[in-house]
């Protein structure tokens, strides 16, 4: 493992090209748009610096890992030599299915397809390929270069070798990497979003505001962040789509969305993104503010 190719520059995308240039890959980041690049490779080098003036790595160091990147919107030239691909692109199956045919087609036959997705089967993505034992989830968590963990999903036709390889990989880059199978959610967002839900339907039912809710679970259960501004950094529509995933993947009635979930959504009321969610966002993501349609005067 030498040149990785990380598809899409968004959130995760810059992350992981980071990661691996930090650890002295040689990275190939793409995406679509080149605004999306630029703005990717201007966070890295913001990212670096953070981590510069923490004394974790020299100012050396950092320029090396930036050497390490470089950025294309054509992703035939991106993946011609790529031992390894991290797709990051946006969660969407017809997007991340048509990737990984294109993928297929142009990448060399021995090169393993990974994918970042959060909740698509990874079954499901190595199916459209002629190489389903070469395909894997690689589940890295937000933010990439400060998280640890590392979900590896093994699709039903994943080799152990690629497992294996990917497991070994993830170490290299100081991460912790844990071998799960591929159903609906795997096992981060299958514990994580049916808590978040409950947390919604919480506030739905009027129990408690979204700052009780909040400092229970922080206070009471030591979670860095209460769920409901979890749910605000994931993204809303993020959140709503995989517990789709898991009440179609599962048939369980558990598992449906809060209809305010689905009337925030609606409402393009999206979390730190959008500016508006449980909190509002549009000063900055360092003071927690609730949102106006939450604040106490206008539950009662
Ligand atoms: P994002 O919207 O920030 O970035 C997606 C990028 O993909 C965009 O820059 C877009 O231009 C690019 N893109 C779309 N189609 C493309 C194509 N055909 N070829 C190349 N680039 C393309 O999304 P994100 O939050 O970084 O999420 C990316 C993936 O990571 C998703 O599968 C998501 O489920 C997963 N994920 C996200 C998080 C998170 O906290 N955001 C955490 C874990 C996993």
């Amino acid at each position: 493992m030498k040149n990785i190719a990380v598809i899409g520059s968004g959130t995760m995308g810059n992350g992981i090209a980071h990661t691996f240039a930090q650890f002295g890959y040689q990275v190939a980041l793409i995406d679509i748009s080149q605004p999306a690049l630029d703005k990717a490779l201007a966070t890295i080098a913001k990212n670096l610096d953070r981590i510069v003036a923490k004394g974790a790595i020299t100012e050396a160091e950092k320029t090396q890992t930036l050497k390490n990147i470089t950025s294309y919107t054509v992703m035939a030239d991106g993946v011609k030599n790529a031992d390894l691909v991290v797709e990051a692109a946006t969660e969407n199956v017809e997007i991340k299915l048509n990737i990984f045919r294109d993928l297929d087609k142009l990448c060399p036959p021995n090169t393993i397809l990974a994918s970042n997705t959060s909740s698509i089967s990874i079954t499901k993505i190595g199916a459209v390929t002629k190489r389903a034992d070469k395909v894997i989830g690689m589940h890295f968590m937000n933010p990439v270069p400060v998280m640890k963990l590392v979900e590896v999903i093994r699709g039903y036709s994943t080799s152990d070798a690629v497992t294996n390889l990917i497991m070994e990989t993830s170490k290299k880059l100081n991460k912790v990497p844990t071998e799960v199978r591929d159903f609906p959610g795997f096992v981060a967002n299958k514990i994580l979003m049916p808590m978040i839900n409950e947390a919604i339907i919480t506030l739905h039912e009027g129990t408690a505001g979204v700052e009780e809710i909040d400092t229970v679970m922080k206070l009471g259960m030591a979670h860095p962040m209460g769920p409901l501004q979890l749910a605000d950094f994931i993204g809303l529509d993020v959140c709503l789509s995989i517990l789709r995933v898991l009440q179609d993947g599962y048939g369980n009635p558990k598992y449906a969305p809060c209809p305010l979930l689905v009337n925030m959504v609606t409402a393009g009321h999206l979390g730190v993104k959008s500016g508006q969610g449980f909190y509002s966002w549009g000063h900055g993501t360092k003071d927690l503010i609730v949102a106006d349609s939450f604040k106490k005067k206008e539950m009662a």
